[in-house]
């Protein structure tokens, strides 16, 4: 398994970039660090990619599932190791949503999670949203807020309907 990290500790170090679009990209990312470009790799990031362009975040188990329809020779301990390994690297970040362990591409658009308290449902938050409050902070106090990828608790409206209708 990755090691726990907490949700506070999720920043992504190159918010701003853009995804790596194609291969290369990675493949430049492991060769400047010094790491090989091997074919699993790839396909692990790929995987990534894709989720991410699809507005999901990943666990390794669905990461597993996804790899191994079409690469049924890629086992779950080199998932998981892979993982692990670009997350080291700082070309993965890992998210805690609810006990459930995610990861996807640093450089995705900045967002933030909504988490519901009571039914666990998630909603993604664009990071534009916290724009006002950091220009507040800035001028009234001169903190310089330095938010990636929070995840924010509360009740989503679901939940606050049902709870009105049986108070
Ligand atoms: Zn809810
Ligand atoms: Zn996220």
């Amino acid at each position: 398994m990755p090691a726990r990290r907490r949700a506070s500790n999720t920043s992504c170090p190159s918010r701003g970039s853009n995804l790596p679009s194609h291969a290369e990209t990675l493949a430049e990312l492991l060769r400047g660090r010094g790491h090989r470009v091997t074919r699993q790799r790839t396909i692990v990031f790929d995987a990534l990619r894709k989720g991410a362009r699809a507005g999901k975040h990943l666990s390794a188990e669905t990461v597993y599932e996804r790899v191994r329809q079409q690469h049924p020779e890629i086992d779950r301990a080199t998932i998981y190791r892979t993982l692990n390994f670009f997350c080291e690297l700082g070309l993965v970040h890992q998210a805690d949503l609810n006990g459930r362990h995610v990861f996807e591409p640093t450089g995705t658009h900045p967002h933030h999670h909504l988490l519901c308290a009571r039914c666990g449902h998630t909603l993604v938050l664009n990071a534009d949203a916290l724009q006002d409050l950091a220009r507040t902070l800035l001028r009234k106090t001169g903190f310089r807020l330095d938010a990636r990828h929070l995840i924010l608790p509360g009740v989503c409206a679901h939940c606050a309907r049902a709870a009105e209708q049986t108070a």
